[in-house]
């Protein structure tokens, strides 16, 4: 990591005498002021139970409610990085399970760090490879140590530890590391996600304990606990009893349901520290974030705005469009109307329809980039919204926009 080194998180670093166990063993305070100097999370303004703020971190802040774009294997697919930043992310998600496998933590590692390698100089959260290990290997094997698989690349055999996990996170440079969870599928039996949740705790601990003190850098825990009050309670009193920089509510958007997933949201950010960033995993669908904010959540990731622009679906306002639609094809109007992204500024949605239906590059580049630009002018909104303490009413427009559905064919 050498030369990529930023001089704030130079000087970030422990005086020399200042001993390890001062800060990793005793509590949440020493190390809470270890990471003041590097890592931490200013709530600016309330409105209902919505908090809108920023996270401080050496590579740049984060502003919240957040949404970050999933780059997967160290690319938003589709896009440049300078491109992901111009659509307003302040933060990108990279994934564990895949980097390890290829090209390997170590040989990103020894090409100066994840942000380097993918030239994005700003935050990354990297996950910890529990999830998709477990969605995307085969010949898994659980055990109270953690899971050996194979790769679905090339069948190759791995182990998954939660101190594994630290590492492979440690060597790509990540800023905002996950603790190694289990997530169960749901529905599940309460016997089973109990069983799940227990083996979380105690795989969050380890992985608290291996990550050490890392000023500057982030650990955050994940509380598990599927659609059961009690559970996600113990599960959060065993994470703050253990001390994280930030909480994630894990083990939704998993087959639930909205329904059942706001469900868990009206008790579960409570249940979490309030002056930490809270992060929902793996969401969601705009109307999932809007909920959710409303809830108290700060942080999403989600595949959606990415993966659907390359299939063909343009999200805006008024809802998500099939841009393979034939009714597209003579339309000279932009996809959406005072969309700022390039594809709207310069493309009619007759050419995004050609594009698309012609399988050509640059219809996944435009949608993709138009899809992150809503998301992102999404999040704004709700920045703004909070901050005037106005969120009920841009809560009703937004649902009000999404039932008049796309704009009357030409
Ligand atoms: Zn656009």
């Amino acid at each position: 990591m050498g030369g990529a080194v930023p001089r704030r998180r130079l000087r970030a670093k422990p005086a020399p005498g200042l001993a390890l166990h001062h800060i990793c063993g005793k509590g949440t305070t020493e190390r809470q002021k270890a990471n003041k100097m590097g890592f931490g999370f200013q709530i600016s303004a309330r409105d209902g139970r919505a908090r809108t703020g920023v996270i401080t971190t050496p590579r740049g802040d984060i502003r919240t409610p957040a949404f970050m774009p999933v780059g997967t294997a160290a690319t938003v697919k589709a896009m440049m990085p300078e491109s992901v930043r111009d659509t307003g992310a302040d933060i990108l998600l990279g994934n564990t399970y895949h980097l390890m496998l290829r090209p390997t933590a170590e040989r990103i590692a020894a090409l100066g760090g994840l942000h380097k390698f993918m030239n994005w100089q700003r935050p990354i959260l990297t996950d910890s490879g529990g999830f998709q290990v477990m969605s995307l290997s085969s010949l898994r094997k659980l055990s109270e140590e953690g899971v050996r698989f194979s790769s679905h690349i090339d069948g190759a055999r791995h182990m998954l530890t939660p101190e594994r996990s630290m590492e492979i996170q440690r060597l790509l440079g990540s800023d905002i590391v996950m603790c190694f969870d289990e997530c169960p599928a749901l529905p599940a039996d309460r016997k089973a996600i109990e069983a799940s949740m227990q083996l979380s705790m105690r795989w969050a601990q380890r992985s608290r304990d291996a990550f050490g003190d890392r000023p500057g850098h982030a650990l955050f825990g994940i509380q598990q606990g599927g659609l059961e009050e009690d559970l996600r309670a113990a599960s959060a009193e065993k994470l703050r009893a253990i001390g994280f920089d930030g909480y994630a509510i894990g083990g939704l958007a998993v087959g639930e349901g909205q329904e059942a997933m706001l469900g868990v949201l009206d008790y579960a950010p409570a249940q979490l520290p309030d002056d930490k960033p809270r992060y929902l995993m793996g969401v969601g669908k705009p109307d999932d974030i809007v909920g959710a904010v409303e809830r108290g959540v700060d942080m999403f990731d989600c595949v959606l705005p990415s993966r659907s622009g390359r299939t063909g679906q343009g999200w805006t306002a008024r809802g998500p469009v099939n841009m393979r639609n034939a009714r597209h094809r003579d339309d000279p109007r932009p996809l959406e109307e005072g969309c700022t992204c390039p594809a709207c500024r310069n493309y009619s949605r007759a050419y995004l329809h050609h594009v698309i239906k012609s399988d050509e590059i640059i219809g996944s580049m435009l949608l993709t980039w138009h899809n992150l630009t809503y998301y992102q002018r999404l999040m704004q909104g709700l920045r703004d919204a909070i901050a005037a303490g106005q969120l009920a009413k841009f809560v009703t427009e937004f649902h009000a926009q999404r039932a008049l559905g796309d704009i009357e064919p030409i």
